[in-house]
């Protein structure tokens, strides 16, 4: 049994593709019976729509989805305090538990119930892997979910997964080589460690491996180190996003048109302040539902900002897309009592092709904040003036705050910047 060319790649070729229409129903069913499930059977859940208000039957289906209340991390992890360990967030009995996993700041997470979770393997079809293929799993096995969450699904897809974790550089680098090794997991920054590693050996980057695929996540891939590491290795650089608790929220394909969202997880891109759906390629939180039968996550928030759209991507796959990973909510600044978020910054300024690069600096003057977008230009114009004019109305419409605009020499702006650069003195 062969495999066909990557881009051709599916876990599930009929779900993955099936019309709008078809998904909606099938989405709808399964959101339905989640939410029943978790009314019925998790004790967090009834408190939760019972102190919004919400009783079973006013929620008919997706349509009514934007009336459940957002979950936070930080209402899990104070409902996993008062209702040791899991909050009550479970709606199987705790015996049948086979794992249990531990996050950062010692969140616990049950694991290996009844639920299979198949968003990862969708993933990995998705990036480029097939039967046969040698994956090592960079991941730490150690405590964390996702290590094994990814060993799991690289068995499903009929691939052979080596659990090689992180650290032990020499010993990977080994194991790459003598396995023959085509496939990678584990963040871009481990890639680099190896390949670093590897050079010093004096093996020689695209002859000595076999490397083809790799499926990083965790981090921010700039599109310079995807570059890199793709030219150093001759191989194919794909992402994959999601979160231990909610499962793989998107993953790009061959073609790169975005995050594909699998087919098992309804996600929605909202107004982190009061919940609702902005409209269709706006800028938002994202925050997602999965079908877990035994440990639900109902339209839990995940901190990251991203853009949802309904764009067609030549290797057939029909749900939404999530454009890329703009950063995290928490990166506001609050300016003159309004938070400032460095994606509406670069909103605002990518309306302007003639700059080159801009910062956004906070200062404080007799009690006052001062906010200052720092422009570089392409090149020289002949009226500054107007085109300062213009990005400072976009910025008090679009930010809803007054800042002003200085433009500054090339070369003014150091290379490694932070977007916003808060520099008020508190004292
Ligand atoms: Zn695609």
């Amino acid at each position: 049994m062969g495999n066909p060319p990557k881009e051709n790649r599916f876990f599930d070729q009929a779900r993955e593709t099936m019309d709008w229409e078809k998904r909606k129903v099938k989405l709808n069913k399964n959101f339905l019976e989640t939410f029943h499930h978790a009314f019925r059977y998790s004790k967090a859940y009834r408190e939760i729509f019972d102190s919004a208000g919400i009783e079973m039957s006013d929620i008919k289906g997706m349509e009514d989805i934007e009336r459940l209340p957002i979950l936070r991390m930080d209402d899990l992890v104070e409902r996993q305090k008062k209702d040791f360990p899991f909050g009550g967030f479970e709606t199987a009995d705790p015996e049948k538990i086979r794992r249990i996993y531990i996050n950062p700041g010692l969140i616990w997470q049950p694991g290996e119930w009844d639920y299979q979770d198949t968003s990862w393997a969708e993933a990995l079809c998705g990036v480029g892997f097939g039967i046969g293929d040698r994956i090592v799993n960079t991941f730490n096995y150690h405590m964390w979910p996702l290590a094994f969450m990814l060993d799991k699904s690289v068995k499903m897809i009929g691939a052979t997964v080596i659990p090689t974790g992180v650290g032990n550089t020499l010993m990977q680098v080994k194991i790459m080589q003598m396995l023959k090794v085509n496939g990678f997991m584990g963040t871009p920054s481990f890639v680099m460690t190896l390949a670093q590693r590897a050079e010093a050996m004096g093996l020689d980057l695209r002859k000595d491996f076999s490397l083809e695929t790799a499926l990083v996540g965790a981090e921010m891939l700039p599109e310079s180190l995807r570059t890199r590491i793709e030219n150093m290795l001759e191989m194919t650089v794909r992402q994959g996003y999601g979160t231990v608790f909610l499962g793989c929220i998107g993953y790009e394909c061959q073609h790169m048109t975005g995050l594909h969202v699998p087919d098992n997880i309804i996600v929605e891109v909202v107004d982190p302040n009061t919940g609702r759906q902005v409209k269709s390629g706006a800028t938002g939180e994202i925050v997602a539902t999965n079908f877990n039968t035994s440990y639900p996550m109902i339209r839990m928030a995940t901190g990251d900002l991203s853009m949802l759209t309904k764009e067609s991507c030549p290797c057939g796959r029909t749900g939404l897309i999530l454009k890329k990973i703009l950063g995290r909510i928490d990166q506001a600044t609050k300016v003159r009592g309004t938070f400032v978020h460095p994606w509406q910054a670069d909103e605002v300024i990518s309306q302007y092709s003639e700059v080159f690069k801009y910062q956004v600096v906070i200062t404080r003057k007799t009690h006052k904040d001062i906010m200052t977008f720092v422009v570089e230009l392409k090149e020289e114009i002949t009226q500054p003036g107007i085109l300062q004019a213009r990005i400072e109305r976009d910025i008090k419409d679009m930010l809803t705050v007054k800042g002003v605009v200085r433009i500054v020499p090339r070369g003014t702006i150091p290379d490694l910047h932070k977007k916003i650069e808060d520099r008020r003195g508190w004292d």
